[in-house]
């Protein structure tokens, strides 16, 4: 109450009052002081008058608005402000939670701007005390930052999460790094700043609940967190971490490679393109936009991601030898056809040798017509 003795009718007194009166009311229920130390204040009216709008211990609208507020909304830090941490803020913020961040760069600039408070050093982070921490760091990296976060300074039941585009690996890193009071999400939201820039509605979100402690109170910051994906629209897809590695090695892994492959073809678009040849347009042009650390970490921390690829090399031979076979066929019939006793058409040319790569075979009498009709 040290500043009531100074108390002048100015805004900034009036202010002090109000928040001097809003502290006691806050600390304990007691009723105001009573008038007859009020009355050793000039303009005592003003000031009675005023401090109305304090909050009263019978607000209740604010006091329940203020306990909603907080009992939804999360303190949450994201480690790894990159390309992908930097796409999740934005939602975040938009949704009301409190959002920090740390990274090895220095993003103050870029989190400024979005609202997001910025800590150079992981330990400063820490002793904020948020309730979640949300690892968005490349796979290749994660082990190096996980080991290197002050988990002592963390609140105990602190709950990690993660997106990596690979799971087991991030699942098991968690299980063997963090203290056992720690609770562990694992997640992979199926979309990225580029397939998600129009809004996250229908796109899916893969989560394995790890390690949840019973209390309600984890329990219930697991759901609000997961809320941040449910309210946006997202298809919620609970699937074991094991599971999600063998599908995504099946289509995503897929869809990389077939991306960065065609990527090196370096594909023009043309004055007649198809629809076939616009969705691998659009494809690489998704894939590009991705770091080569994040390709290279879907193979490499992806069990499942070499037989894959082993997969799409014996599909292309044997697609090649289809080809080649059918190739083969034409030829013998031109060379030895005769002399077989098999038919052979007249007017098509002889291939003196294979046509470089990316020049078409000349096409057999008679598909001109057929391609026209
Ligand atoms: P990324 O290249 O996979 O990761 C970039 C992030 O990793 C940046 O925050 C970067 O920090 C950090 N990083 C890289 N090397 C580091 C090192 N040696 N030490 C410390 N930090 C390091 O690109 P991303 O697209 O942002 O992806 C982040 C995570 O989200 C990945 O695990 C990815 O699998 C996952 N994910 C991405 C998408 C997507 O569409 N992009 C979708 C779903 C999930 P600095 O920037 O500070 O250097």
């Amino acid at each position: 109450m040290s500043c009531l003795s100074s108390l002048q009718p100015s805004t900034t007194a009036r202010s002090c009052l109000r928040a001097t009166v809003h502290r006691c009311h806050s600390l304990s229920p007691a009723p105001l002081p009573p008038p007859r130390f009020l009355l050793r204040l000039p303009n005592l009216r003003r000031l009675t008058i005023r401090s109305l709008d304090a909050a009263q211990p019978y607000d209740y609208e604010a006091r329940i608005s203020d306990r909603f507020h907080k009992s939804t909304k999360l303190k949450i830090a994201i480690v790894g402000f990159g390309n992908f941490g930097q796409f999740l803020a934005k939602t975040l913020i938009r949704q009301g939670h409190t959002v920090l961040a740390h990274s090895r760069s220095d993003y103050s600039g870029v989190a400024d701007t979005l609202g997001v408070s910025f800590f150079s050093d992981a330990d400063d982070l820490c002793e904020e005390h948020p309730e979640v921490i949300l690892l968005c760091t490349s796979i290749i990296s994660t082990e190096r930052v996980l080991r290197s976060l002050p988990l002592q300074r963390l609140k105990r039941s602190t709950l990690f999460v993660d997106v990596l585009s690979v799971k087991e690996f991030p699942r098991n890193l968690f299980m063997q790094i963090l203290p056992s009071d720690f609770d562990i999400l694992c997640t992979h939201p199926m979309f990225g700043p580029e397939s998600g820039k129009d809004g996250w509605n229908g796109l899916p979100f893969v989560y394995d609940k790890v390690r949840i402690g019973s209390e309600q109170s984890r329990v219930s910051r697991c759901e609000r967190f997961l809320d941040v994906f449910a309210t946006e629209g997202c298809r919620m897809v609970e699937m074991s971490c094991v599971e999600h590695d063998r599908y995504a090695a099946g289509s995503q892994f897929i869809t990389h490679t077939m991306g960065r492959v065609l990527e090196k073809l370096k594909l023009e678009t043309s004055p007649i393109n198809t629809k076939g040849y616009e969705t691998l347009l659009n494809l690489v042009e998704n894939t590009a936009s991705d770091s080569f650390d994040l390709y290279y970490g879907l193979f490499m921390y992806n069990k499942n991601a070499l037989e894959q690829l082993e997969r799409l090399d014996l599909a292309f031979e044997s697609l090649k030898k289809e080809l080649f076979g059918h190739l083969h066929d034409v030829l013998r019939k031109q060379l030895f056809g005769q002399a077989e006793g098999l038919v052979v058409p007249e007017e098509r040319p002889i291939l003196s040798e294979l046509p470089s790569n990316g020049i078409a075979l000349p096409p057999p009498s008679g598909s001109v017509n057929a391609q026209s009709n």
